[in-house]
């Protein structure tokens, strides 16, 4: 009989398995992917498309309204391909894309973007594209383009999904729009207090990997305006409720099987880094200029942990 996994609790209680922490690298424009790929990286933890198409100067909503959809999907698979062509055989995730309604206003197409009062806990991310199918549609097709292209390492990433329910809406689109979605990576980004409380029905519901986006993830746990000068001092990653919801996830994720990693900046924090592979992450991505001492960060843990561990059987 094939034995159950093991339940939270009892795998928060275990001691950290050290496989290897893979380290990755933020990619953040296709023109930064062969300096990206120079740093060795195991791959890409986030591709954020979001400069690319903020780089395009016109909204996915005026592609959609002037009929030039494909324009745009060749615009996305071109941007995509020159990452995937960086990293041949290891992992990409690309992240659907998330920009919140302000920074769309200043592009073409940008007077039809609703007026928020809160763009960063508005209409964004996956809650976007699940009620704006047209253009949820348009990347999927460049992701569909790229698997069928022979792209296997294309992995792709959902933001600020907020429960399951969101994650299997998503992968149910694209599987109506021609994607087989039992043979591709798809995962999300926990970035809100409730995906990671929720972290064991997301697992439930397939995820194949889950990263933390602590950018936001803090923000939203300590009601932390990211970009508020007047309360910049309060920002804190480490604050124990942040610490607390991401070892949670990570005890849940490697109880089964399910890939963690983080994306945030504090992936490029060697301290942050030196905590979360004490925790169990199985890989961290930092950005590209940090990946050295990320690097070093992660072997001098690992080091720390084996010697630990060897000392104890001693
Ligand atoms: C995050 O929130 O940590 C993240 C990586 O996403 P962004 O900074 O793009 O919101
Ligand atoms: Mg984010």
């Amino acid at each position: 009989a094939v034995a159950a996994p093991a339940p939270v609790a009892a795998a928060a209680a275990a001691a950290p398995v050290i496989t290897g922490t893979l380290v990755k690298v933020n990619v953040s424009l296709p023109e930064a992917a062969q300096r990206a790929a120079a740093t060795g990286a195991d791959g890409v933890g986030l591709l954020r498309i979001e400069h690319l198409i903020l780089g395009l100067g016109k909204t996915p909503g005026w592609y959609i309204a002037h009929g030039k959809e494909e324009e745009f999907i060749a615009e996305l698979y071109r941007g995509i391909k020159i990452v995937l062509d960086a990293f041949p055989g290891k992992p990409v995730w690309v992240r659907t894309l998330d920009a919140p309604t302000d920074e769309f206003r200043n592009m073409e197409g940008g007077e039809s973007e609703p007026i928020e009062h809160n763009p960063m806990l508005g209409w964004r991310g996956i809650r976007r594209d699940l009620k704006s199918p047209d253009q949820f549609r348009m990347q999927v097709e460049a992701f569909r383009r790229l698997w069928a292209a022979g792209y296997s390492n294309l992995g792709v990433m959902f933001p600020l999904v907020n429960h399951p329910k969101e994650f299997i809406q998503a992968r149910a689109m694209m599987e109506e729009w021609g994607v087989d979605v039992e043979k591709v990576t798809l995962g999300v980004m926990v970035e809100i207090p409730s995906s990671a409380i929720l972290i064991d029905d997301f697992i439930k519901a397939g995820i194949r990997f889950a990263s933390f986006g602590t950018n936001d993830l803090v923000q939203y746990t300590l009601a932390i305006d990211r970009n508020n000068e007047n309360v910049a001092n309060m920002y804190e990653p480490e604050h124990p409720a942040v610490l607390k919801l991401i070892d949670y996830a990570i005890k849940a994720c490697r109880a089964n099987g399910v890939e963690c990693s983080i994306c945030g900046q504090a992936g490029s924090d060697p301290k942050m880094v030196a905590w979360l592979v004490e925790h169990g992450i199985t890989s961290v991505s930092a950005n590209i200029d940090a990946v050295p001492r990320i690097r070093e960060a992660v072997a001098r843990k690992e080091r720390q942990i084996l010697l630990d561990a060897a000392r104890r059987n001693a």
